[in-house]
C-alpha cells in the first residue's frame, strides 16, 4: 500500500497526452514524489529547463529512459557511444538516480546473439566509464525475452547482474516488473542485487488475454502480477526508492484524460501495490 509520495511517473504513462511541463505540474497537482522522463520529453522541452521546472516542483528523478541500443548496427560504433554519453549528460544535469538502459538486440538479418551480448558489454564498459566521472549511476533494464531479437538481448535479473559483477561500481540493475515478474528466481536476484544495484523499480500490470506485447501494458490491479509480494520483495532487498509507475497502453490509458491515468495509479498505488 504506497502512497503518492512514494510514486513516481514514468513519463510514457501518459506520453500520448501530455509534453514534459504538463506532466510534471500534473505529478504535483497529484501529490506524486517523482518523475522518471524520457529524453524525446526531454529534449523537446530542453534539458536546463525541465532540470529547472523538476527541482521547483520538489521531485525526485528515478530514472532518465533511455540510453543504450548498442546493437543496431552489428558492432559498437562512435554515433552510439556518443549518445550514451549524452544521455549520461543528460541523466546528470536533472539529477536523475539512474540512467535507464535498454541495450538492444539483434542487428537486422542477424542470428548471433552471443555476439549481441558481447557487444551490449562493450557498450556498457564505454558508457561506465564516463558515466563514473559525471557521478551518474547505470542500471540495466533486462526486458522479458520476447524482446530479445529486437529490443533487448539482456532478459533476467540474474543475466544483467552477471553483467554488473564483471563491470563493477556504479552499474545495477532496473527492475520492471513487466519484464520479471514470471522468473522463478526472481526473488534470489533481487536479494543479490540488493539496494546498491536495485537502482530503479517499475511497475504496471500484466493484462490476460495482452493483446500487443509492447503496448497493452496494465494498470496495477488490473492483471495477473502480486505487486504486494514483489514490493515485499524488493524491500526485503533494501530497495527504498520510489515505485515508477510505467504503462504503454495505446488502447487505453494512452485514449483517457491524464488527470484520470494519474488519480487512478494515486487509488491503485493505496489499494493493490
Ligand atoms: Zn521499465
Amino acid at each position: 500500500m504506497l502512497t503518492p509520495d512514494r510514486i513516481s511517473l514514468n513519463t510514457a504513462t501518459v506520453r500520448e497526452q501530455w509534453s514534459l511541463a504538463e506532466c510534471i505540474e500534473g505529478c504535483q497537482r497529484h501529490g506524486l514524489g517523482g518523475i522518471s522522463p524520457w529524453r524525446d520529453k526531454l529534449q523537446e522541452m530542453g534539458v536546463t529547463k525541465a532540470a529547472q521546472a523538476i527541482r521547483a516542483a520538489g521531485l525526485t528523478v528515478t530514472g532518465l529512459c533511455r540510453g543504450g541500443w548498442y546493437t543496431a548496427e552489428g558492432r559498437l560504433t562512435p554515433a552510439v557511444k556518443d549518445d550514451n554519453r549524452r544521455a549520461v549528460d543528460e541523466a546528470a544535469e536533472i539529477g536523475a538516480d539512474c540512467l535507464v538502459m535498454v541495450v538492444g538486440g539483434l542487428a537486422d538479418g542477424s542470428r548471433d546473439l552471443p555476439g549481441a551480448r558481447a557487444v551490449v558489454e562493450d557498450g556498457l564498459a564505454d558508457t561506465l566509464d564516463y558515466a563514473r566521472g559525471q557521478g551518474v549511476k547505470v542500471a540495466i533494464e533486462p526486458l522479458h525475452p520476447m524482446y530479445a531479437a529486437d529490443r533487448a538481448c539482456v532478459n533476467t535479473m540474474g543475466q544483467a547482474l552477471d553483467i554488473c559483477d564483471r563491470l563493477g561500481e556504479g552499474i545495477g540493475v532496473a527492475c520492471d516488473v513487466y519484464h520479471v515478474w514470471w522468473d522463478p528466481d526472481l526473488k534470489a536476484q533481487m536479494r543479490r542485487a540488493g539496494p546498491d544495484r536495485l537502482m530503479a523499480y517499475h511497475i504496471c500490470d500484466w493484462l490476460v488475454p495482452t493483446r500487443d506485447f509492447l503496448t497493452d501494458r496494465g494498470m496495477m490491479g488490473d492483471g495477473v502480477i502480486d505487486l504486494p509480494l514483489l514490493a515485499g520483495w524488493a524491500a526485503e532487498a533494501g530497495f527504498e526508492g520510489l515505485h515508477e509507475v510505467e504503462i504503454f497502453s495505446a488502447e487505453d490509458w494512452w485514449r483517457r484524460d491524464p488527470d484520470e491515468v494519474l488519480a487512478t495509479i494515486v487509488e491503485r498505488a493505496a489499494n493493490v501495490c
